[in-house]
């Protein structure tokens, strides 16, 4: 079997893996690259296989690097299918469509402004390809085999780290009807957080494509629930709005479930808090609709008629106008919205109108990438340029660390510490290459692994 890294060698988007086993192929995951230009230029590149001969995708999860090239190769003549989890496609159709939006608005900015090189710009894709391929969708439930091809079949396995996510096991028949088992870990979820059940532990594979995303790095012992509340303390003194960016899926609902618990628990007041994001609330109501993907205490509180992400004090504002009339709002007042790292969506428009209050406070719930305004929020700019105005940053802005959907170094390595047996060929994946570095030794010194990192567009037999 062939296997090319097509996306996420020795970065962390646009995971893509090209199978090619005998005449058939078939593509595990099918994300965009994201981020700087140089990054978003490969979107355009062509596939060195053509779409159309490919049998069928597999996506780990509804991470738009795993998932968001999806309509880009349905639009060059791949016909399906799709497989993923159920909780995968009901996230896809919240997400897809917003993608194809993106894709259109960036292209209609471009020509507006005439800065593309091409004449006109045009959309990676669009909103009937997003359509076309939510239709090429064939949800498998976890733990089932289900054939790929014959000859070669497939299991999902819980991954823990957004709803939905899966770890792929791949098994082929070779000669001597012998069989090999290739085993893609996807984003390797954490144990202990709310909402979702715990991610299943590696059990062993012939082969193993591991994601090293935090492979150098270690999330702290430092507790988010307790530095959440702290702050939203200190927060509720100044009297003003508080502001919390955060990512629509997954962020989102832990953010709301610590909260409720929060208030629960005697540690907070009740404070009105708005839900300020489309996505956000169709992925909150995804997530509350999930059950069979709820821990224990997750399904208790429903029993018991409470839902803790959708808790009586949450307010949403679906349309642009019920948005707009929370700028009359006074404190004190939560107002959660994205993007996360404030590089667009509704969070702008909050943050224009209440940075320039002391009283105000905002609170990074995530990691915030270099050149974003979420970093230079954090790192204390007084001013941050916002819709081409100039904004002077008077509120208090705070980050809570330790929220984070990706098991960190040594949870990497507890989440293949119960496996039945070695794998005989370890590929590191989706990192940047000084943490997959980090990560290879950490395997050698506890495993005595010794893994491969392949470069973008390496193809390696297995
Ligand atoms: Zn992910």
């Amino acid at each position: 079997m062939k296997l090319s890294v097509l996306g996420a060698g020795r970065c962390v988007t646009g995971s893509k893996y090209l199978l090619e086993w005998k005449k058939f192929a078939a593509m595990i995951d099918c994300g965009l690259f994201q981020g700087p230009a140089e990054n978003r230029r490969r979107n355009w590149r062509r596939l060195p296989f053509p779409p159309k001969h490919i049998g069928a995708v597999v996506l780990t999860h509804a991470h738009i690097d795993h998932s968001g090239w999806l309509p880009r190769l349905v639009r060059q003549g791949f016909k399906g299918p799709v497989y993923c989890t159920p909780p995968t496609r009901d996230l896809l159709r919240v997400l897809l469509p917003d993608a194809a939006h993106i894709q259109e608005e960036e292209a209609r900015y471009a020509n507006e402004k005439g800065y593309s090189k091409h004449e006109p710009a045009l959309p990676l894709f669009r909103a009937a390809d997003a359509r076309a391929a939510l239709k090429l969708l064939e949800p498998v439930p976890f733990d089932v085999w289900h054939e790929l091809h014959p000859g070669i079949r497939f299991r999902l396995h819980r991954q823990g780290h957004i709803l939905g996510a899966a770890a792929v096991e791949l098994e082929t028949k070779v000669s001597g009807g012998d069989r090999k088992t290739v085993y893609f870990s996807g984003d390797v979820g954490r144990y202990g957080v709310p909402i979702l059940k715990e991610p299943e532990p590696y059990p062993g594979s012939d082969v193993l494509l591991l994601e090293s995303t935090y492979g150098d790095r270690f999330h702290g012992n430092g507790d988010p629930r307790a530095a959440l509340c702290d702050t939203i303390r200190a927060a509720l003194e100044r009297g003003g709005i508080i502001l919390i960016p955060a990512f629509a899926i997954d962020r989102t609902q832990e953010l709301l479930y610590l909260l409720h618990e929060l208030v629960v628990d005697g540690d907070l007041p009740e404070i009105p808090t708005y839900l300020d994001s489309p996505m956000g609330i169709e992925a909150t109501a995804v997530y509350s609709r999930a059950l069979a993907e709820h821990d224990i205490e997750m399904r208790q509180l429903l029993a018991d008629q409470t839902n803790p992400i959708f808790p009586s004090n949450l307010q949403v504002t679906p349309t642009s106008a019920e948005s707009r009339k929370l700028n009359a709002l006074k404190g004190p007042a939560i107002i959660i919205s994205a993007s996360g790292m404030a590089t667009g969506g509704r969070i702008l428009h909050h943050l224009k109108l209440r940075l320039p209050d002391p009283r105000n406070t905002v609170i990074f719930v995530g990691y915030q990438a270099e050149g974003t305004k979420g970093r230079r929020l954090v790192e204390g700019e007084p001013e941050v340029k916002i819709h081409g105005e100039w904004i002077p940053v008077k509120a208090n802005v705070t980050q809570v660390s330790g929220l984070s959907a990706h098991a960190d170094a040594g949870e990497l390595l507890l989440w293949l510490s119960r496996r039945e047996r070695d794998p005989e060929a370890v590929y590191l994946v989706h990192g940047e290459y000084h943490a997959q570095q980090a990560l290879a030794e950490r395997l050698d010194a506890e495993f005595g692994w010794k893994p491969s990192i392949p470069e973008l567009g390496e193809t390696v037999t297995i």
